[in-house]
């Protein structure tokens, strides 16, 4: 216990915190719990002492009436301690069943305000174990605690009463062996804090590729990638197989060094025992007692000595889990942030430079977006623009340099009243496993029936949603497989036609559709830009001919600025890019 709760990396400071911050809503109940560990403590050293009077009693005098006594006693003592056990198991249960509830709900909501910078950090599957593995290792350093301090440590002190009361001498000469026992263990301990934290990393792993396998199986396939998956999770599970049996291994390693020395002091006892029945007048009544007294304490003992090394494995989980949550979102809000008016609606970076972990993305960034026009971004892949459409949506903040929109800068308002008055059109169209009713009513909270068919009608969706069996209460299916790339895309469209949002950001898609399925989306995509302040990532040249200004970018810069027809003329980079990427197109 002192290496657990002292050295270098002690566990002291986190179990104080796991308990302020989650036992002390339930002290009531604790409390109550508590009261009926009491209880099976006292009844288990009543049932010892009372082996007194059922060898002396019973077996040696047999008088009748104390008979029937000591039966009913008996009885009474089992009785009450089955009722607190029972007590006690239950509130304890509940108690940490809410615990995890309550962890996990709290990640979940931290998860969900972190920036996109914790998002790319974080691997899925750490957050999946968190969530599952270390929100329940919270609950288990709490019952542990409370269960081994609360019932095993009454009972084994109301025992070890019982044997001094019967014979303080030999209890005395036996309790010298509690200290050989605890040092013995806490070597253990000391091993079972790396071999917990390696398993929670190849677990995370699992998770992790079972993940990629579920999105991914398209892929794996097509490029017969089976083999190398397989592999690759073969080598995650077997390592936290074997961190597993290390783990089992340090566990069980507690046994022979309890089981031994347990025997050495039944013997002692039992050499002790012979030599005062015959020169001390002791009778056998009073050394069963103490030996009854002695093998009811060997269990609680025991537990209480392989308490650290559990402890310390579900320390590590829950540390991991705490590690987490006191991450600070990189981005704040302003205290002072007030609800973000529109203004005129024109979008202004102003010298803005932006780098990610130091990989500079933005490089001095000035443009303007006019309200209700069209603001087309191109440029080769990498060049920013990605970036300059986060940096509006404020998911990171500049390292230099401001954007304003409507002449308010941005990092004075609260995100949500940001956000709310900008619609998202990206590229890899998003879909909620649910109905298409739901995923098209995502974009405007308290969305009327009449409202979501609208939207679908001016997104050019309605037709193909209402072919669909079930019409808008068509499953769209995981990831929206259920649906053309086409057909995703008109419900964003439609998701965003019901946002209603006087500032559209645009993510052109660049794969290829059927040339029907281009002329409705891009059709949807015109009505959905009338009349409000667009930002466009263009991939295709409709699009940037319809643009009221194109910026062209490369490396984090701008390095054109003009309509289509100017940029030509200028030649450079959007003139090359124009032969390049639009040559088909322009020829179609
Ligand atoms: P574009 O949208 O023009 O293709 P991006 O804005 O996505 O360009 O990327 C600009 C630069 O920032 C690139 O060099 C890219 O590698 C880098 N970058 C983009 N996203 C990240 C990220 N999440 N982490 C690190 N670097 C990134």
């Amino acid at each position: 216990m002192t290496s657990l709760l002292s050295g270098p990396d002690a566990s002291w400071p986190l179990i104080k915190r796991l308990f302020s911050e989650n036992g002390r809503q339930y002290l009531p109940r604790y409390m109550l719990a508590f009261f009926f560990m009491i209880v099976v403590a006292v009844t288990t050293a009543a049932s010892a002492w009372i082996m007194e009077s059922i060898v002396d009693d019973v077996v040696v005098n047999n008088d009748p009436t104390r008979v029937r006594l000591i039966a009913m006693a008996v009885v009474f003592v089992f009785l009450l301690k089955g009722m607190a056990t029972y007590a006690h198991r239950i509130i304890l249960a509940k108690i940490g069943n809410n615990i995890v509830a309550n962890v996990q709900k709290r990640f979940y909501r931290h998860v969900l305000s972190q920036d996109l910078a914790f998002h790319q950090r974080m691997q899925g599957g750490d957050l999946v174990t968190h969530m599952s593995t270390n929100a329940g290792a919270v609950r288990s350093v709490l019952d542990l605690l409370i269960t081994s301090v609360g019932r095993d440590l009454l009972t084994v002190i109301a025992l070890v009463s019982v044997m001094f009361i019967k014979d303080p001498l030999i209890s005395l000469v036996t309790l010298f062996i509690a200290p050989i026992a605890i040092f013995g263990i806490s070597y253990l301990v000391r091993r079972v804090k790396s071999v917990a934290k390696a398993q929670f990393s190849h677990l995370a792993s699992i998770v992790t590729g079972m993940q990629e396998t579920a999105t991914g199986i398209r892929v794996i396939k097509a490029f017969n990638l089976e083999g190398k998956m397989t592999n690759r999770m073969n080598n995650a599970i077997e390592s936290v197989e074997s961190r597993s049996n290390r783990m089992a291994n340090l566990d069980a390693r507690s046994s022979p060094i309890m089981e031994t020395l347990g025997g050495c002091a039944i013997a002692i006892v039992i050499l002790y025992a012979g030599w005062s029945v015959r020169e001390n007048g002791k009778t056998p009544g009073e050394i069963v007692a103490f030996l009854t007294a002695m093998l009811l304490a060997y269990d609680p003992a025991k537990r209480l000595a392989k308490v650290s090394v559990q402890l310390r494995s579900k320390l590590v989980g829950a540390g991991l889990l705490y590690e987490v949550l006191d991450t600070e979102p990189t981005l704040r809000e302003n205290e002072e942030a007030g609800i973000f008016g529109i203004g005129d609606g024109s979008i202004r970076l102003d010298n803005v430079s932006f780098a990610y972990s130091n990989v500079p993305a933005l490089n001095g960034v000035t443009l303007e977006a006019t309200a209700q026009s069209v603001t087309a971004l191109v440029g080769p892949s990498g060049a920013g623009k990605s970036t300059i459409v986060s940096m509006i949506e404020r998911f990171a903040d500049p390292q230099s340099g401001k954007i304003t929109v409507g002449g308010t800068d941005i990092r004075d308002v609260t995100l949500h009243s940001l956000r709310e008055q900008i619609a998202f059109v990206s590229q890899d169209t998003f879909l909620f496993d649910g109905s298409v009713r739901d995923n098209i009513a995502f974009g405007h909270e308290g969305a009327t029936s009449d409202q979501i068919k609208e939207a679908a009608r001016n997104a050019n969706a309605e037709e193909f949603i209402l072919a669909m069996r079930g019409g808008y209460d068509a499953p769209v299916g995981t990831n929206g497989d259920n649906l053309s790339g086409g057909q995703r895309q008109r419900i964003a469209i439609a998701r965003a036609m019901l946002r209603d949002a006087p500032i559209l950001l645009l993510d052109e898609a660049t794969s290829a559709l059927d040339a029907q399925s281009e002329a409705k989306v891009q059709e949807a995509l015109e009505r959905l830009m009338k009349g409000r302040t667009t930002v466009v990532i263009a991939h295709r040249l409709s699009t940037i001919r319809q643009a009221n200004i194109i910026h062209v970018m490369d490396e984090g810069q701008v390095v054109q600025s003009g309509s289509h027809d100017e940029l030509l003329a200028e030649g450079g980079l959007y003139a090359n890019l124009h032969a390049l990427q639009f040559r088909d197109e322009a020829a179609a």
